[in-house]
């Protein structure tokens, strides 16, 4: 495997990160899961901007060349032969003595390599279970954080409990997302899902569906929403990068609808590369 680190390409095994790099001690950094799909990298623009806004919020000083780094990462993507996959991209405040305060001098830690990715089609094709689980992350899960415990223990629960994902909730009255997905109801042919807020991360997913939703005119709402409305919605699906789309069929033992992916999820899926070629959607 061929790892970029900082500005070059080396062999993994060469590829030393030090002891005290902050995303070792502190998970002190952002990231970002991008798809490639048939050779080019899916909505890459788009992660892009969140990454320089999740490095901006994390204050992480960083000066992000958009340009040049889609250029290393194309650059990664080829030398590795990634046709369809994924690459995973890291940066770190940097290397520094332990303190919690944010260190003088350092100098960002850039890691990028492949990833195995691939379409989680037989999911697609049934549906899969959820799980509610208490949301016990902190408030700023806009950031796309190194810091994951609360999203992985959620994920863990739920495979514990036979299920694929977990469904966040703060309290019964607002379900926010899931361990590592957006979460979306179907109710009387309207798409609704959390509002883009320090609750949730901004999927990329969550954008390109909003956007589907539009071309497809199908009404698409910003809203909090309860338990209960998750639980009796005609439909529930979930969306990430590697998800992309997922009917969730049941929730907790409630079967949703009628137990099979509904209409609307079924059309996004659909239709869901025939807009993929857009580069940016903000
Ligand atoms: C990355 C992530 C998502 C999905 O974002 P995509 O850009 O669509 O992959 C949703 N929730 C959380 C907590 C995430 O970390």
């Amino acid at each position: 495997m061929i790892v970029l680190m900082q500005n070059e390409f080396v062999e993994r095994d060469q590829c030393l990160i030090d002891i005290e790099d902050r995303a070792n001690q502190f998970g002190d950094g952002v990231y970002e899961v991008i798809r490639i799909y048939d050779g080019e990298c899916f909505l890459l623009d788009d992660h892009m901007k969140r990454l320089e806004y999740s490095l901006r919020e994390a204050q992480i000083d960083y000066n992000l060349d958009q340009h040049h780094l889609k250029d290393l990462l194309l650059e990664l993507a080829k030398k590795n032969g990634v046709h369809d996959g994924g690459i995973y991209l890291q940066i770190s405040r940097g290397s520094a003595t332990r303190s919690h305060p944010f260190p003088k001098e350092a100098t960002p830690t850039v890691i990028a390599y492949p990833l195995n990715i691939s379409r989680p089609l037989e999911a697609q094709k049934n549906g899969v279970k959820a799980t509610l689980y208490q949301d016990i992350r902190w408030l700023r899960c806009d950031i796309k954080s190194l810091n994951l415990l609360g999203n992985i223990m959620a994920k863990q629960h739920a495979l514990d409990v036979g299920a694929f994902e977990a469904i966040f909730y703060r309290d019964y009255n607002h379900v926010t997302e899931g361990s590592s997905t957006n979460v979306f109801i179907v109710k009387d042919g309207v798409i609704k899902t959390h509002p883009a807020n320090n609750y949730i991360l901004n999927g990329i997913t969550r954008l390109y569906i909003q956007y589907l939703a539009e071309q497809l005119n199908i009404p698409f709402e910003e809203t909090v929403l309860t338990v209960e409305e998750v639980k009796h919605a005609d439909e529930v699906f979930i969306s990430s990068t590697t998800s992309e789309v997922i009917s969730v069929v049941e929730v907790d033992e409630q079967p949703i609808g009628n137990g099979q992916p509904g209409p609307i999820v079924t059309q996004l899926l659909d239709e869901f590369f025939n807009y993929h070629r857009i580069t940016s959607l903000t």
